[in-house]
């Protein structure tokens, strides 16, 4: 298991969504990439030159941890000349790149809990950087009219005793908002009265347009500077994202801090870079100006492009090559049954239906917006936003705009409860008297269920259990004087008892405590229902998954782990087959006749069951559930986090695939319409399911095998895909009391099931569906002959 760590933070996006790019067009896929973060241009030859140059001169060696004397003068020297500033070379650390100056600097100056104001949008990396240093980010959103730049007034609202520092990213990434130097003393004001440092991510510093003149944070007076930790590189002003070279110019305290933490992380930076970089820092630097104004034509193109798409707004940036325009009036919209939903469902649309693309602006903390990178050619700026403008004009206003009613609960418990089949009359009472002291009258619900002609009373204060349980059941008539058969009460709320169902077999009663799953509610349910049918009615239960072919039944049972689902649901797509019931089957003998009742009004269909029949998602919408994910952290689903495919990432607010512990209450006259359940079936052909690579896909059981099978749970060689099988009876998990009375009924009925059906012991491990057809026309004929 990896560190909480590692778990809690997430994957640069912006690589994500390169690597994406990448990986579509080395499939041949034409996609336009304006996710990059890096100058599209090749490092200048001088530069490359230094750097073959150091090599050949055998420079390859570890160096000064902080980074060789020539290269702390050039960044002295650039400093100075650039912004006045004077620096000391213990005032100056090179790190690999500048992110690795940022988080070191950030380790040495974090203690746990420590405050770090950082505005938004910001670069993704930040509020990562803090959190992995044990700090607490503070955000401050800067709003959209006001150039993205944070104003002294919310620089001072956002600062507590606990605040260390603040992020200043000055030309900004993503939004490219420059700060004047106005502006800067404005805040810098701030910064000295309340004493806190700066980090000041100056690495766009050369990438400014329209005549902007740049100011560092630190060159605004002497006692600023103290404050002031600057962070610069030469990644984006000399196109050397590669070479990995950042520097920190800074109090020579927190430089020595940087320092300690990086000898023990990566060490000195690159030495061949170190010695290339002293040339970019040193050399002529006509390059930049060169690819400055470059940036600025394309920015220009860009924005004029942007700004002409109806509804969408682009505030003009000064600096960086980055445009953050406000697309979310494309929010709701639709395409080919497809509803944008926020940033992410739109990065989605756009790399689809454009092939385009870009970071959605959620990453940097401002949903509203996505990020574009002009790091590109002209040609290909073009042809890209032609692309987004093309798609953008197919989206229409979703007609019905569906409201998304989920009404999805996250139960506290989420796992069946431990029971207590057989208390005594007297530990019943006391139990009993324990719930009705926490059911006030303004927490009360209660409700007659009629389950298979039982009824059963559900008295409850947990109005979740309550809404699943009118949804699950058809309701008993409504009759004064009606009593229940049985009563169950699902309490929550008191103390001290831990998460426990218990049952009183003698008054019919169920107690459920602490419990707000639905899961233990239904089985003890069940439970109760069977005690009382199997004695009164001759009625009986089987647990399996049951279908119907023109008035036939079969059902498949099996453990877990022996693909049931997979094989029942693939069986379904075929349009022959109607849904019969997907848990339980109540069962009893005519005339010779095996009748199977389905008996719930909805099925609690665990939502996973999307996976095999996508037709279910889209009822599941519609349907109330039951800890359906609505989070990537809980997504238990292999396949989609090994391809990093995830709904919840494209816009979804819920996934259905995600989590086995997922439940819908689905009305099955939904599925594919009302003919395609049956509330009743005559049983043919029972398919007891294992599970391995080895033993053919069907075998027919011989009656007293299959006897054997179904009693115990066992069978030869019988293995599951998750292991070895817990021997356990197949058919009575809800069974609450096994007495020998009890025990001795259910051997009655599965002699009397066995001899009226037909049983085959299927190897899902090898089986198809095309080997249950091929048993069930053995019986019916070829479907033409029928
Ligand atoms: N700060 C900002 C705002 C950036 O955008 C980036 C790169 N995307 C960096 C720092 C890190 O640059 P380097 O390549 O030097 O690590």
């Amino acid at each position: 298991m990896v560190s909480d760590k590692a778990n809690k933070i997430g994957e640069s996006p912006t690589l994500k969504v390169t690597a994406k790019a990448k990986a579509m067009k080395a499939e041949g896929i034409d996609v336009i990439d304006f996710s990059v973060g890096e100058p599209d241009f090749a490092t200048p030859d001088n530069i490359k030159k230094a750097g073959i140059h150091a090599i050949e001169e055998n420079f390859t060696k570890y160096t000064q941890n902080d980074g060789i004397p020539g290269l702390k003068q050039a960044i002295i020297k650039r400093l100075k000349e650039d912004q006045g500033l004077e620096y000391q070379p213990n005032e100056i650390i090179a790190s690999s790149g500048a992110k690795s100056s940022l988080y070191h600097l950030i380790q040495a100056l974090i203690n746990d809990g420590d405050e770090v104001i950082i505005p938004s949008p910001y670069w993704v990396t930040y509020p990562h950087a803090v959190s992995l240093a044990d700090g607490k980010s503070v955000i401050v959103p800067t709003k959209e009219e006001n150039g993205f730049l944070l104003s002294p007034e919310e620089l001072k609202a956002a600062i507590t005793p606990a605040t260390k520092a603040l992020i200043l990213n000055n030309p900004s990434n993503p939004t490219g908002a420059a700060y004047s130097r106005q502006a800067l003393e404005a805040l810098a004001d701030i910064v000295l009265a309340e004493d806190i440092y700066v980090i000041a991510d100056e690495i766009y510093e050369k990438l400014v347009y329209d005549d902007f003149r740049f100011s560092s944070f630190a060159s605004l007076s002497e006692e600023i500077k103290k404050k002031t930790i600057v962070i610069n590189g030469v990644s984006k002003a000399y196109s050397m994202t590669g070479w990995r070279i950042g520097y920190a110019a800074g109090p020579a305290d927190v430089i020595n801090g940087m320092a300690k933490i990086q000898s023990h992380s990566t060490s000195n930076p690159c030495s061949i870079s170190q010695k290339a970089s002293i040339e970019a820092l040193n050399g002529p630097q006509y390059e930049v100006s060169k690819m400055v104004a470059e940036f600025q034509r394309r920015r220009n193109y860009a924005l004029m492009r942007l700004q002409s798409i109806p509804d969408v707004s682009c505030h003009k940036p000064l600096g960086a090559f980055y445009l953050f325009p406000n697309f979310s009036s494309t929010f709701k919209k639709e395409y080919n049954n497809m509803t944008i939903r926020n940033s992410y469902g739109l990065a989605y649309f756009l790399l689809k239906e454009a092939r385009v693309a870009i970071v959605p602006g959620d990453a940097f903390g401002l949903d509203d917006c996505i990020r574009i990178s002009y790091a590109t050619s002209m040609e290909n700026l073009e042809k890209g936003l032609d692309r987004i403008i093309e798609a953008i004009s197919k989206l229409k206003i979703a007609k019905k705009t569906k409201h998304i009613s989920l009404n999805n609960t996250q139960t506290r418990v989420t796992t069946s409860v431990p029971v207590d089949p057989a208390i005594s009359i007297n530990i019943r009472d006391a139990l009993v008297a324990e719930m009705e002291d926490m059911l006030s009258y303004a927490n009360y619900f209660e409700w007659n269920a009629n389950i298979n002609g039982v009824v059963v009373q559900l008295r409850t204060n947990v109005s979740h259990l309550n809404d699943f349980w009118i949804e699950n059941w058809y309701p008993a008539q409504l009759e004064a004087d009606l009593e229940p058969h049985g009563i169950i009460y699902a309490v929550e709320g008191i103390p001290g008892r831990e998460p426990r169902a218990f049952y009183n077999s003698e008054t019919k009663t169920g107690i459920l405590v602490n419990t707000d799953n639905y899961g233990p509610l239904r089985s003890l349910a069940l439970g109760l229902v069977m005690d009382v049918s199997e004695r009164l009615f001759s009625t009986y239960t089987l647990r399996g998954m049951s279908a119907d072919i023109r008035g036939r039944g079969l059902v498949l049972i099996g453990p877990k782990g022996t693909k049931k689902s997979d094989l029942f649901y693939t069986l379904l797509l075929d349009e022959k087959f109607r849904l019969h019931a997907n848990d339980i089957l109540f069962i009893r003998f005519s005339g010779g006749k095996v009748i199977a009742d389905s008996i719930e009004r909805k099925l609690v269909m665990p939502t996973q069951a999307s996976k095999f029949y996508p037709g279910l998602a889209p009822l599941f919408d519609n349907s109330k559930c039951e800890n359906v994910v609505v989070r990537k952290e809980n997504c238990q689903d292999p396949d989609c986090l090994r391809l990093d495919d995830c709904r919840l990432d494209r816009g979804s607010p819920f996934c259905y695939k995600a989590s086995k512990k997922a439940v819908a209450l689905l009305d099955p006259y939904w599925i594919d319409g009302p003919a395609k359940h049956v509330k009743r079936t005559e049983l043919y052909w029972i398919f007891l399911l294992r599970f391995d690579s080895s033993s053919p896909p069907v075998v027919k059981m011989e009656k007293e095998d299959a006897l054997r099978i179904l009693e115990s749970g066992e069978s030869p060689g019988l293995r599951t895909s998750i292991g070895p099988l817990k021997n356990q009876p197949f058919y009575n998990p809800h069974l609450l009391l096994t007495t020998p009375e009890r025990i001795q009924y259910q051997k009655n009925f599965f002699r009397e099931l066995l001899e009226n059906t037909d049983c085959y012991m299927i190897n899902s491990g090898v089986a198809t569906v095309d080997d249950i057809q091929n048993v069930i026309q053995q019986k019916t004929g070829p479907e033409n002959g029928e």
